[in-house]
C-alpha cells in the first residue's frame, strides 16, 4: 500500500491500521452513509461491484483510489463480493459522530468470509456452508467442518489419502490451513491446499501454526462448550480432530466479534454409521449435480426432493450423502414414510402445516450471533404457531420415529406470546426508523411516542395559526438537518414577517425563520423520537437476550421439523411416483423386480423399460452386461446404484419388488471427462479409480464399473478388465456390475461360479437394428457399432465401408482365434492380400487395435484418410 507517511489524514491513519490487522480482506471503511474503499480494495470493489473508481486528495502528490458505496445497500454489495470469492472487513463507525471528539472511533465489527456467512441474503436456503479444516499430523489425519449460519460443527477421523476427496464431497465455501511459512507444518498443506484449489474453487485461508496447536485448540474448546473433558463428544484428550476443531472455533472468534453460542457440540461422524460415497461416485452418479453441466437441475436430489423447509432441504441433502448403514434405522425410516402414506390426509396437513414454515436453524443462528432482524422474530412467532397443530397430528402415529417427532414439537408458547406481543407484525425489515415494537408494549415507549406524533400536529397547528396571524397564505414549514424547524416565506412577503420571526437563511426567492415557540417544542418532538428509538432498540435487545435464552430449544425443535419435513418428503415422493418400500436385510443380496432409474424414468414417462436385478443370495455377484452403445447399460448400472442408495437413505424406490441387503460403501468407475480437463489421460484417472476401488471394497460393497479398458490398446484393455473382474470374483466377491463391450469377458461366468451374464436385448430386422433395453440373461456377441455411427449421422458412404472392413477384420479374428496363422491363411487362398498384409502390416495393426465402439465420427473420418494414404 502506497501512502504511510504521517501526513496523512486520522481517518486515512485508521484506515492503515485496521488494513494492516485484515490484510487479506477487502476493508469496507465506514465514512458517515458510505462505506469506502481505498487502494487496491477500491480497484477490486470497482471490477467486481461496477463502482465508479475515483480518486482521493486528486491534487497531492499521491493521490488515492477510491470507491465508495451507500451503507443501505451493503447486503447486495457484500453478496457479490463473497460470490467472487473475496472476504470483506466492515469497519464501522462505532461511536456517534455528533459526540465524537476528534476523529471518530472506528472498529472492524465483522468480516465477511464465504465459510462464515450468516445472512440469509448471503446463503442458499437449500444448501449448508461449510468452512472446513484439515490436520495431517503424525499419527493420522483429521477433518473437521462447521456451518456458522446452523450451529452443526462435525469432526471425522480419516487416512490421509481420503483427506481431499472428503473435502471434495463436502464442497465447503472456504478450508482454513496453517501458514505455508510455518517450517512445523512441512509441505503437506501447501500440496493439499495447491491441489484444492486446482480442482476446486474453495477458497484458501492461510493462519498461523499456533490455530492448529493441540494444546491451545483443546483448551479453546473446552472453554466453549464450557466442559472439562470433550470425552462427551466422543473426542479422546489426544484425538486428531481437536487441532482442526480448535482452529475453525478459532477462525470463527477473529472473524464473527460475537457470541458463538449455538455452537454447542461437536458431533464426531462414525463412517461405520454411513453407507460412504466417495466423490468419484457422487459426481459420476449425479446425486447432487449432473456430470456434463454442473447444473443441479437433472440430479438425483434435485428429482427427489420435495422439502418445503430449508432445514428439511438441508437434511434430506444429507441423506442423500450420507445414506445409512443399519438395518434398523433404515426400516425406521421406512416404517415413518410408510405411514405418513398409509394416512395422506394427515401427510397433506402436516405439510400445509410446513409450508411457509421459517428457517428456524438460521434464525437462532441470527439470533444468538446478535444479528436477528425484527422479521426474524416476527417469523419465529408465526413459525412457533404452527407447532402445535403439527404436535397433534403426529401424537397418534405408531411409528417409533414419528412419536419421536411429536415429542419434539416444543410449542414454547411463551416465546410465541412475548414476541408477538412485543413486536409489530407489518415492522419494517430494518431498525433504522424504528417502528418495531407494538404499541401496548411498553408504556414508556407509548408515551415518548405520543408527544413526537402530538408534536407533529401541534405543528401543523403551528403553521396554520401562523398563516392567520401574518395573513401570508402560502408560510411553509419545513425542516432541514442545519436549524431544524423553519417558516419559508416568499422574499416579497418578507416586509410582513413578524418582529418575533428571526431570519436565518435567504433562498433566492424566499426567506427562512426561526421562532423561540417553535424552537421549544422543536427540542421536545426531536428529543422525544430519539429517546423512543433509543427506548425501541433497548426492548429489542432485550427480547434478543431472552430469545437466546431459548436457543439450544429452538435448535432441537429446528432438527425435529427438519425431520418431519424429510419423512413427509419421502412420503409425498413415494405416493405421487408410486414408489414401493424397500425390504431390508443384512444379507449380501440385492433383488430388485421392475426397478427404474429414478430420474431417467421421470423424464421419459412409460416410454422407460423397467428391470430386474439380482445379485448375490442365490445369484451370482458379479453381473457381466453386454450390449451395443446407446442400448441402456450405463443406465442400468447407475440405476441399480441409486436404488440401493435410495433404499438406504430411507426413501422408497421406482421398483415393483425390492430386497436389499445394506451396503458399506457405493464404488463407481463411470465416464472421465471431468478428469480429462485436469491434465490426465482417460487411462491414468481409469487405473486409479479401479485401484480404488479393488484396494477397499469390502464383501458388502456395491461396485459399478462402466468400459473399464477403454482408454488403451484393445488387447490390453481386454487382459485388464479380465484380470480385474477375475480378482473382484475371487477375492472381493462384491456386488459387482460391469458393463463392457468386451464380448470376450462373457467367458468368465463358465470358468468362475460367482459371474453371471446379461445383455441387453436388440431385436434385428432387416437392416435395422432396434434396442428394447430390456436387460436378459446370456452374452452377447455384436456391439452394432457401425449402426450407432449411422444413427449419429455418419454418411451412408462411410459406414458401408467401415461395415466392410469390420467383415474383414471379424474373419481375420476368428481365424487367427481358431490357431490359424494370419498370412499364412491369407496366402493360399488371396495372394493380394497376402500383398496387403505384407505392405500394410501398420495399417492392419491400426485396424486390429481399433476401439470402434469408441470411436468419435470425426477420429473415423481422420483415421480412415490416413489409412487411405498409407496404402
Ligand atoms: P449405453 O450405456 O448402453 O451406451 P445408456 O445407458 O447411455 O446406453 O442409454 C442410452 C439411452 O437409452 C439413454 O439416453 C436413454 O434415453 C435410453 N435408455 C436407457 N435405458 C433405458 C430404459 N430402460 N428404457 C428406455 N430408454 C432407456
Amino acid at each position: 500500500m502506497a501512502n504511510t507517511s504521517d501526513n496523512l489524514t486520522p481517518a486515512m491513519k485508521q484506515f492503515h491500521h485496521f488494513k494492516d490487522k485484515y490484510p487479506d480482506a477487502v476493508l469496507f471503511f465506514r465514512m458517515g452513509d458510505f462505506y469506502e474503499t481505498f487502494y487496491e480494495d477500491a480497484q477490486i470493489c470497482s471490477r467486481v461491484l461496477g463502482l465508479a473508481l475515483t480518486t482521493r486528495n486528486k491534487n497531492s502528490a499521491n493521490p488515492i483510489p477510491l470507491a465508495g458505496l451507500p451503507y443501505h445497500a451493503v447486503d447486495a454489495y457484500l453478496k457479490k463480493m463473497i460470490k467472487a470469492g473475496y472476504k470483506v472487513a466492515v469497519c464501522e463507525q462505532v461511536e456517534d459522530p455528533k459526540k465524537a471528539k476528534g476523529v471518530v472511533k472506528r472498529d472492524v465489527v465483522r468480516v465477511i468470509t464465504p465459510g462464515t456467512l450468516t445472512d440469509d441474503i448471503l446463503l442458499d436456503e437449500k444448501e449448508d456452508n461449510f468452512l472446513c479444516a484439515p490436520y495431517l499430523g503424525p499419527k493420522g489425519a483429521a477433518l473437521c467442518w462447521v456451518d456458522i449460519s446452523t450451529g452443526h460443527f462435525y469432526a471425522q477421523q480419516l487416512d490421509e489419502d481420503a483427506i481431499v476427496d472428503e473435502i471434495l464431497r463436502l464442497s465447503p465455501s472456504e478450508c482454513l490451513v496453517p501458514e505455508k511459512r510455518e517450517q512445523l507444518f512441512g509441505d503437506d498443506y501447501a500440496k493439499l491446499a495447491k491441489q484444492l484449489s486446482e480442482i476446486s474453487s474453495i477458497v484458501i485461508t492461510h493462519r498461523p501454526g499456533w490455530y492448529f496447536d493441540p494444546y491451545s485448540a483443546e483448551k479453546s474448546l473446552l472453554k466453549h462448550f464450557g466442559t472439562n473433558t470433550l470425552e462427551g463428544f466422543g473426542v479422546d484428550g489426544d484425538s486428531d480432530v481437536i487441532p482442526p476443531a480448535g482452529a475453525l472455533l478459532e477462525y470463527l472468534s477473529e472473524t464473527q466479534k460475537t457470541s458463538l453460542a449455538h455452537i454447542r457440540s461437536i458431533k464426531l461422524i462414525n463412517k461405520r454409521s454411513f453407507l460412504h460415497i466417495d466423490q468419484t461416485s457422487l459426481r459420476s452418479l449425479e446425486i447432487l449435480r449432473t456430470m456434463r453441466s454442473e447444473d443441479k437441475k437433472g440430479s438425483l436430489f434435485d428429482s427427489i426432493d420435495q422439502t418445503l423447509t430449508g432445514m428439511g432441504a438441508r437434511m434430506l441433502r444429507g441423506w442423500v450423502c450420507m445414506p445409512l448403514r443399519q438395518v434398523d434405522r433404515i426400516t425406521e425410516r421406512h416404517t415413518a414414510v410408510q405411514e405418513l402414506c398409509d394416512f395422506s390426509q394427515k401427510l397433506d396437513d402436516i405439510r400445509s402445516q410446513l409450508k411457509n414454515t421459517a428457517d428456524l436453524e438460521r434464525i437462532v443462528s441470527r439470533i444468538s450471533t446478535f444479528r436477528a432482524s425484527p422479521k426474524d422474530f416476527v417469523l419465529l412467532a408465526d413459525t412457533l404457531r404452527k407447532i402445535p397443530a403439527m404436535k397433534l397430528l403426529l401424537s397418534e402415529s405408531v411409528s417409533g420415529l414419528l412419536k419421536n417427532l411429536a415429542q419434539g414439537c416444543d410449542t414454547m408458547e411463551e416465546l410465541a406470546d412475548l414476541l408477538e406481543a412485543a413486536i409489530e407484525p407489518e415492522c419494517p425489515s430494518h431498525f433504522r426508523d424504528g417502528g418495531v415494537i407494538r404499541t401496548g408494549f411498553n408504556a414508556e415507549l407509548d408515551e415518548l411516542r405520543g408527544i413526537s406524533k402530538d408534536g407533529r400536529s401541534w405543528l401543523a397547528a403551528y403553521q396554520k395559526k401562523q398563516i392567520e396571524l401574518t395573513g401570508i397564505q402560502n408560510l411553509k414549514l419545513g425542516f432541514n438537518k442545519v436549524f431544524g424547524y423553519y417558516l419559508e416565506i416568499s422574499r416579497s412577503m418578507a416586509d410582513q414577517v413578524p418582529g418575533d420571526y428571526v431570519r436565518k437563511q435567504t433562498l433566492k426567492n424566499a426567506e427562512r425563520y426561526i421562532t423561540q415557540e417553535l424552537k421549544e417544542y422543536e427540542d421536545k418532538v426531536l428529543s422525544a423520537h430519539e429517546r423512543s428509538l433509543e427506548l425501541e432498540l433497548s426492548i429489542f435487545d432485550q427480547l434478543r437476550s431472552r430469545a437466546a435464552g431459548y436457543a439450544s430449544r429452538l435448535q432441537v425443535l429446528a432438527q425435529c421439523v427438519g425431520c418431519i419435513d424429510c419423512i413427509a418428503s419421502l412420503a409425498h415422493l413415494a405416493l405421487r411416483r408410486g414408489y414401493i418400500r424397500p425390504e431390508m436385510c443384512g444379507e449380501k443380496v440385492l433383488e430388485i423386480k421392475e426397478g427404474k432409474h429414478p430420474v431417467v424414468a421421470q423424464s421419459l414417462g412409460n416410454e422407460f423399460v423397467s428391470n430386474d436385478l439380482e445379485l448375490g443370495g442365490e445369484s451370482a455377484d458379479v453381473m457381466i452386461i453386454t450390449g451395443p452403445n446407446m442400448s441402456g447399460k450405463s443406465t442400468y448400472i447407475r440405476q441399480s446404484a441409486l436404488l440401493v442408495l435410495m433404499a438406504q437413505m430411507g426413501s422408497f424406490i421406482p421398483a415393483e419388488s425390492a430386497r436389499i441387503g445394506v451396503v458399506d460403501r457405493i464404488f463407481t468407475r463411470v465416464g472421465a471427462s471431468d478428469e480429462l480437463a485436469r491434465g490426465q489421460s482417460t487411462f491414468m484417472v481409469e487405473m486409479t479409480e479401479t485401484a480404488n476401488i479393488i484396494n477397499n471394497a469390502t464383501d458388502r460393497s456395491l461396485v459399478v464399473l462402466d468400459e473399464v479398458g477403454r482408454g488403451t490398446s484393445t488387447y490390453d484393455g481386454l487382459s485388464l478388465a479380465w484380470a480385474i473382474t477375475e480378482h473382484i470374483a475371487n477375492n472381493i466377491g462384491c456386488r459387482t456390475l460391469f458393463a463392457t463391450h468386451y464380448h470376450e469377458l462373457t467367458e468368465l461366468a463358465q470358468l468362475l461360479d460367482n459371474v453371471k451374464n446379461c445383455n441387453v436385448a436388440v431385436r434385428e430386422w432387416m437392416d435395422e437394428v432396434v434396442f428394447l433395453h430390456k436387460i436378459v440373461p446370456g452374452g452377447t456377441d455384436k456391439s452394432y457399432g457401425i449402426h450407432v455411427a449411422r444413427l449419429a449421422g455418419l454418411p451412408a458412404s462411410i459406414t458401408a465401408r467401415s461395415r466392410e472392413i469390420l467383415d474383414d477384420l471379424e474373419s481375420t479374428f476368428v481365424k487367427e482365434a481358431s490357431g490359424e496363422k494370419l498370412a499364412r491363411n491369407k496366402t493360399a487362398q488371396q495372394p493380394q492380400q497376402q500383398l496387403f498384409v505384407e505392405q500394410n502390416r501398420s495399417v492392419l495393426e491400426k485396424l486390429l487395435n481399433l476401439d470402434v465402439n469408441n470411436l468419435t465420427p470425426i477420429e473415423a473420418i481422420t483415421l480412415l484418410n490416413d489409412i487411405k494414404k498409407e496404402i
